[in-house]
């Protein structure tokens, strides 16, 4: 695959930074724990998939969850940025979904072992159309909602984040330098199930603004 983003001709994806556990509705059904700081993991760029795409289920697992999740694309250079400046690196953001092999977590998360493998195969980073970031959008107020052959399965709101997304930037920042063409997945409400070869997958960010539609085989 090329790695260019469609919407932006020049410009490539980067790294894949995602945020776990961080809507507390969701870190319940996963008996997870909240933690102090954002909980940080990478998928590789191979994951990436757009709209009309097809997920593969692994052989290796037999349990592949979706979570919906707001995803940003990064437009700036940026290290070291606080909070209140933060949304200035967001060049664009979009519906995506983390595609989880949730069995294969489980057994890392067991043996504390890392996320890479359940979250990275590829085509496990399905993203929708990438929207330019405006001044009118409120980040932290967009409905995020994903339907499995027509039936509703999450619809969260980014209100509900623990760490808002400027706080998630300026987190990441401090660890990393975040380059153009970089995104962030940024957590998952609850109501993250099983999805099946033959299933039908729609994502929306707010009213369709972004809009996701992908197969699983
Ligand atoms: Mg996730």
């Amino acid at each position: 695959m090329d790695f260019n983003i469609p919407e932006y001709p020049g410009l490539q994806f980067g790294t894949i930074y995602c945020i776990g556990r961080n809507y507390a509705s969701h870190i319940e059904e996963m008996k997870s724990e909240i933690t102090e700081d954002p909980v940080v993991f990478l998928k590789p760029r191979s994951s990436i998939i757009f709209n009309g795409g097809t997920i593969h289920i692994p052989n290796s697992s037999r349990n592949v969850h979706h979570e919906v999740e707001l995803v940003l694309l990064i437009g700036l250079e940026t290290r070291n940025i606080e909070p209140g400046k933060a949304a200035g690196s967001v060049k664009a953001i979009s519906v995506g979904l983390d595609i989880t092999a949730r069995d294969l977590q489980s057994v890392a998360k067991k043996g504390g072992l890392p996320w890479s493998l359940s979250k990275g195969f590829d085509t496990f980073a399905p993203v929708g159309n990438f929207i330019n970031f405006t001044p009118d959008i409120d980040l932290e107020n967009l409905d995020i909602d994903v339907s499995v052959n027509g039936e509703t399965r999450q619809a969260g709101n980014t209100s509900h984040m623990l760490f808002s997304c400027e706080e998630i930037i300026s987190y990441l920042s401090k660890q990393f330098t975040l380059y153009p063409g970089d995104l962030i997945f940024t957590g998952t409400p609850e109501g993250v199930s099983s999805i099946m070869p033959g299933d039908v997958i729609q994502a929306s960010l707010q009213k369709k603004l972004s809009s996701l539609t992908v197969y699983v085989q």
